[in-house]
């Protein structure tokens, strides 16, 4: 069974790659994008992957966790993104569930991620108040 730091090691080598990620600490997937998005704005990255609070905790559950991933401002590239990450996770012993298809989210269904900090639930983004605005994540931008 992998583990949260096999998986850190995964998202600090596609860093490399000019992929950026979000390693849990976040709400909900339209956070996880909205912040992806911003994140790759900042920085040069041509696209970023990661997963989010249910996805953790989901995989509390069943050993299988969801990573989601995007292409920054280019659709068509979300293939190459996906690639690219699921590729590196199966580099480093993830067993990796993916067809291919940009629309679909990878799983890998090794991980156990009870070592996952989910107790401080405090510190889990949340990038929409109330009122609809947006806060800025300027904690997941370094
Ligand atoms: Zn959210």
């Amino acid at each position: 069974m992998k583990t949260y730091d096999d998986l850190h090691v995964v998202f600090e080598s596609l860093k490399i790659a000019g992929i950026m990620s979000i390693e849990g600490d976040i709400c909900c997937r339209t956070c996880l994008h909205s912040a992806g998005d911003m994140i790759c704005h900042e920085t040069e990255a041509i696209g970023f992957a990661g997963y989010h609070i249910q996805d953790v905790t989901h995989c509390h559950e069943s050993n299988i966790l969801s990573i989601r991933y995007h292409a920054h401002e280019d659709d068509d590239g979300a293939a190459t993104i996906g690639r690219m990450v699921a590729d590196m996770l199966d580099v480093h012993g993830f067993d990796v569930v993916w067809d291919g298809d940009p629309d679909k989210v990878i799983e890998v269904h090794n991980v156990d991620l009870t070592a996952f900090p989910i107790d401080d639930l405090d510190e889990v983004t949340e990038l929409f108040r109330g009122d609809g605005k947006v806060d800025p994540p300027l904690r997941l931008v370094q």
